[in-house]
């Protein structure tokens, strides 16, 4: 994985146009081994903005999505706030890595991206020894080429989408098991309607971010989280990568993601 990653880390840097083909071309990107990914739980809540030319109900619809990962744990945190809005980008995908966590809502959907792909969670972050530590992410949906519904009515469910979305948001990768045991299952149909996380995504957001929903402090073990995560240790520095991962969930009922070194 490692020397993959290095031989990106050359091809990239004898481009003319580093940054655009890193966030643009799927051919020196790798589509292997998960690295664990996660936030420092001390960002914690993420304020989501979402785009302002989301309707009422779309728009309420991504809140109700962005509160029922915190739901799903009882609260014990509060993962994202998603009461901030921002404006459309039409912007190419190296442009949606600003300080803002969005979610757009794309009637022009880039060039760049699979057409077929129903929307597009890109996340940054930095690669240190053995994980990702996340520092931005993105949730793009294709509304150049589909319709979306947020009352069961014809369409994809926005909820759906945005809760899976939001999943890889968090730092999840896919779930293979089967979509009634997890929200993460990689294929989501005209028909697929999941609106709260299941047992098994419960179980590794809890993981990931050592929650403890037993604890009679209901606060989470935050001293307790993967201590290697947290503390910035000098000798992580040598390697150090920044990367970015693309998951793209298409129409098709396939999904892939993509790892990339962006320096
Ligand atoms: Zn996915």
């Amino acid at each position: 994985m490692k020397t993959l990653l290095f031989a990106t880390l050359l091809v990239l840097a004898s481009c003319e146009k580093p940054q655009e083909s890193a966030f643009s071309s799927r051919e020196n990107a790798s589509t292997g081994t998960d690295i664990p990914s996660s936030w420092n739980p001390s960002v914690f809540p993420l304020k989501i903005n979402i785009s302002d030319s989301f309707n009422n109900s779309e728009d309420q619809a991504i809140r109700d999505m962005a509160n029922a990962w915190s739901d799903s744990i009882d609260n014990n945190v509060q993962f994202m706030d998603a009461n901030y809005y921002t404006q459309e980008k039409n912007s190419s995908l190296s442009g949606y890595e600003d300080s803002l966590i969005g979610v757009y809502k794309l009637e022009q959907w880039p060039s760049t991206l699979p057409a077929t792909a129903l929307a597009v969670t890109q996340i940054i972050g930095i690669r240190k020894s053995g994980y990702i530590e996340i520092t931005h992410a993105d949730i793009l949906v294709n509304y150049q080429n589909y319709s979306f519904t947020t009352d069961n009515t014809w369409g994809y469910d926005l909820q759906t989408i945005i809760l899976h979305e939001m999943g890889h948001l968090l730092g999840l990768y896919h779930d293979n098991s089967s979509i009634s045991e997890s929200v993460m299952y990689p294929t989501i149909s005209r028909y697929s309607d999941n609106r709260a996380p299941r047992e098994a995504d419960i179980k590794k957001i809890e993981e990931k971010y050592s929650i403890d929903r037993s604890a009679h402090n209901s606060r989470y073990l935050a001293g307790n989280f993967e201590t290697s995560q947290v503390i910035d240790d000098d000798s992580d520095k040598v390697h150090e990568e920044k990367v970015v991962i693309q998951f793209e969930i298409m129409a098709d009922g396939s999904e892939e993601h993509f790892i990339k070194v962006l320096e």
